[in-house]
C-alpha cells in the first residue's frame, strides 16, 4: 500500500515538474566580462529587451525580515601536471589575492552601490527603494586540482563555444565538473572553474612577455533550471592568473614594457581584485539577465552588475533584480546550494485563502490566521528550524501528491502546529522529515492513512 501510494506521489510530483517546466523557460547564457564584442548569442538575446523578465521578482524583493542567505561555491584553480601553471595553494600573496576577490565579490552583493537608471529594462518599477543589501553571500570553498589538459582552456581551438561555455554539451571541463558533483567528499557547490590559455602562459610567465591581447578574459555561466532542480551549475573564468602575472611583471618594474605602466601595483591590484566580473556570471547563475543591450558602447546601464560590456565598475542591482535572485533561490535549482541554516523566525503570514502550486523552498516560518484556508497543492521545503503553525479557525490542507520535507537530515526537523480550533487536512500527501503536533482543541484528518516517513 505504502509502495503504491509513493509511486502515485512519484507520479504527480512528475507532472508538476512538466507544469514548471512550461512555464519556466530554460536557457543556459554566455556573456563577455570584459570586451564588448560577444562571443555568442542565445537566441533570447536576440529578443532583448525583454522587459517583462524581471516582473516576476516583484513578489520576492527581500525585506528586513529575508535572512542573509550564504551560497555555497567552489573555487577550482585547475593547475598543469606539475602544478604550476596557476594560482598556488602555499604561497601567501595568491591565497591573499583569492581572499580579496572572495570579500571584494560578497561586498557588491551587500553594499549596493549606484542609483537608478531609468534606460534600464529592469529597474522600472522605480517606486521601491533602492536596496543596499541583496541579502545573497557567497562562501568558498577553494580547490586545486593538476591536470594540464583541464588547466589549458585553448585545449579545443577549433571550437570556441566548447572551450568557454558550461552547460554546451562537449564544454572540455564537463568530465571533471561531473566527477566533481559526484564526490561525496567536496561540498555540493556552484563550481566555479579558473582555467588558463598555455600559449599566454608561456608567453607572459615563460618569456615574460608585454604584448597585449594574448589572453582573453571572457567567461561564462549558466542559468539556473526550473524543470530538473538536481541540475548542477557551473561557471567558466579564463586567464585570472596570467592577467595577474602580467600586469604585475609591468607595474612592479619586472619587465619593462613600451610603453610603460601606468599606474603602481597597488592601484592595479584594487581594479584586478575587484570581483565585478566573477559578480555578473554568478549573478547569471541566479537567474539574472543582461541589462543592456550588447555592444551598446557604454550607454546603458554602466553601473550595473548584469551589464554586458564591462564600461564602468559594477556594483549595482535593482531591487527587481535581487527579487529575481531570491525567487531562483526559492523555486529553482540554485537553492540547493543555500547553507542550511539560513532561516528567520519572521513568519510569512497567510492571512486570507491561499493555494501554494509551485514547488518552493522558503526560508521562514508560516503562520495561517484570520480563518484562511492554506492550501498546499505542490512540494515545499522548510527550514529545519521551521514551523508551520495553524491557528484558530484557520485550515492547512495538503494535497494533490505533495511532499512536505526539510533541507536537511538534521535532529532539528521542523512542526507542522495545529492550535486549538485550527484544522490540518492531509489527502494525498508525504510527510518527510516533520513532525506534526495537534495540540487540545485542534483537528487533523486525512482521508486515508497519512504517509509520514521519518528517516
Ligand atoms: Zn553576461
Amino acid at each position: 500500500m505504502k509502495l503504491h501510494k509513493k509511486l502515485f506521489n512519484l507520479f504527480f510530483l512528475f507532472l508538476s515538474f512538466i507544469s514548471l517546466a512550461q512555464l519556466e523557460k530554460e536557457d543556459e547564457i554566455s556573456c563577455v566580462s570584459s570586451s564588448a564584442t560577444p562571443l555568442h548569442m542565445s537566441s533570447s538575446h536576440d529578443n532583448w529587451p525583454i522587459v517583462d523578465y524581471y516582473k516576476k521578482g516583484a513578489s520576492f524583493i527581500p525585506d528586513t525580515n529575508t535572512p542573509i542567505k550564504a551560497i555555497y561555491l567552489n573555487f577550482i584553480f585547475m593547475q598543469k601536471d606539475d602544478g604550476t601553471g596557476n594560482f598556488q595553494e602555499d604561497n601567501p600573496e595568491h591565497q591573499q589575492y583569492i581572499d580579496d576577490i572572495i570579500s571584494n565579490l560578497n561586498k557588491i552583493y551587500s553594499s549596493i552601490r549606484g542609483s537608478y537608471d531609468r534606460n534600464c529594462p529592469s529597474y522600472q518599477n522605480i517606486d521601491t527603494p533602492i536596496l543596499k543589501d541583496s541579502k545573497v553571500r557567497f562562501l568558498v570553498n577553494k580547490m586545486f586540482i593538476k591536470n594540464s589538459a583541464y588547466w589549458d582552456n585553448q585545449s579545443t581551438p577549433t571550437n570556441k563555444n566548447a572551450q568557454l561555455i558550461p552547460g554546451r554539451r562537449n564544454w572540455f571541463l564537463n568530465d571533471i565538473h561531473d566527477e566533481i558533483v559526484k564526490r561525496k567528499d567536496i561540498p555540493p557547490a556552484i563550481n566555479v572553474f579558473f582555467t588558463e590559455s598555455a600559449y599566454a602562459y608561456k608567453e607572459i610567465v615563460d618569456n615574460q612577455s608585454c604584448k597585449l591581447g594574448l589572453y582573453s578574459t571572457k567567461a561564462a555561466s549558466q542559468f539556473p533550471s526550473f524543470s530538473d532542480l538536481d541540475r548542477s551549475s557551473k561557471v567558466h573564468m579564463q586567464n585570472l592568473f596570467v592577467k595577474y602575472t602580467q600586469l604585475k611583471n609591468k607595474a612592479t618594474g619586472v619587465i619593462t614594457c613600451d610603453p610603460p605602466a601606468k599606474h603602481p601595483w597597488e592601484k592595479v591590484y584594487e581594479w584586478i581584485s575587484g570581483a565585478g566580473g566573477l559578480a555578473h556570471e554568478l549573478g547569471h547563475s541566479l537567474d539574472l539577465y543582461h541589462t543592456n543591450k550588447v555592444g551598446t558602447n557604454c550607454v546603458q546601464c554602466i553601473h550595473s552588475v548584469m551589464n554586458n560590456d564591462g564600461c564602468s565598475y559594477r556594483r549595482f542591482l535593482s531591487p527587481l533584480e535581487i527579487g529575481c535572485i531570491h525567487r531562483a533561490l526559492a523555486l529553482s535549482s540554485i537553492r540547493k546550494y543555500v547553507k542550511k541554516d539560513v532561516f528567520s523566525e519572521a513568519p510569512i503570514n497567510i492571512n486570507s485563502d491561499y493555494l501554494w502550486n509551485k514547488n518552493s523552498k522558503i526560508y521562514r516560518n508560516i503562520n495561517v490566521q484570520d480563518s484562511a484556508t492554506f492550501t498546499l497543492s505542490c512540494d515545499l521545503i522548510l527550514p529545519p528550524q521551521g514551523t508551520v503553525l495553524v491557528t484558530q479557525g484557520s485550515k492547512l490542507i495538503i494535497d494533490n501528491g505533495a511532499t512536505i520535507r526539510s533541507t536537511g537530515d538534521d535532529e532539528i526537523i521542523p512542526k507542522i502546529v495545529i492550535k486549538s480550533g485550527g484544522e490540518l487536512v492531509i489527502d494525498n500527501a508525504t510527510l518527510q522529515n516533520v513532525d506534526i503536533v495537534v495540540e487540545e482543541g485542534g483537528l487533523l484528518s486525512s482521508s486515508s492513512s497519512i504517509l509520514k516517513v521519518r528517516r
